[in-house]
């Protein structure tokens, strides 16, 4: 049984991960207005990941008994100002959940919650590919600069994206 405690904050997780969900899909709409195809996908595909990071913690909160709850998702922003900006809030947004990951890992370690522990884990790597994987697009966007010709080929490899496990 998940502590009223823990399962409150794995309730603020939940809303976390749907709200990145939503981010991300701001991101591209916002990369399909800029006729940034690859990037709109690979952000399509990375809202989509979020929305299953929530769904892991909706089965984990009511396989332990607890009980879930949901309340508003704010409103992303519109605008990023370029990809480059979108890529470096992504990047921003994924060392925040970071912090929110690690936090709930310290609280089920303080609460000798084993199974929320084993849980947590793939979340603590999966940050780490989060982390990882903003970090090189935010590099080689500004390795490309102001070069059109190289922002579409970067475009181009991005949306090449396939989905975890493939
Ligand atoms: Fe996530
Ligand atoms: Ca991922």
């Amino acid at each position: 049984m998940l502590s009223p405690e823990l399962g409150a904050a794995m309730n603020d997780q939940i809303a976390a991960e749907l709200y990145s969900s939503h981010l991300y899909l701001a991101m591209s709409a916002y990369c399909e207005s800029q006729n940034l195809p690859g990037f709109a996908r690979w952000f399509r595909m990375q809202a989509e990941e979020e929305r299953d990071h929530a769904m892991r913690i909706f089965r984990h909160v009511v396989d332990r008994g607890g009980r879930v709850t949901l309340g508003a998702i704010e409103a992303p922003p519109g605008d990023f100002g370029s990809a480059l900006g979108a890529f470096e809030r992504a990047l921003a947004h994924e060392r925040e959940v970071t912090t929110m990951i690690d936090s709930l890992y310290g609280m089920a370690v303080g609460q000798a919650d084993y199974a929320s522990q084993v849980f947590l884990q793939w979340f603590v790597e999966e940050q780490v590919e989060e982390e990882k994987q903003a970090t090189e697009v935010v590099q080689a966007l500004t390795a490309v600069g102001a070069d059109p010709a190289s922002l579409l080929m970067l475009d181009r490899e991005l949306g090449a994206r396939r989905s975890e496990g493939d």
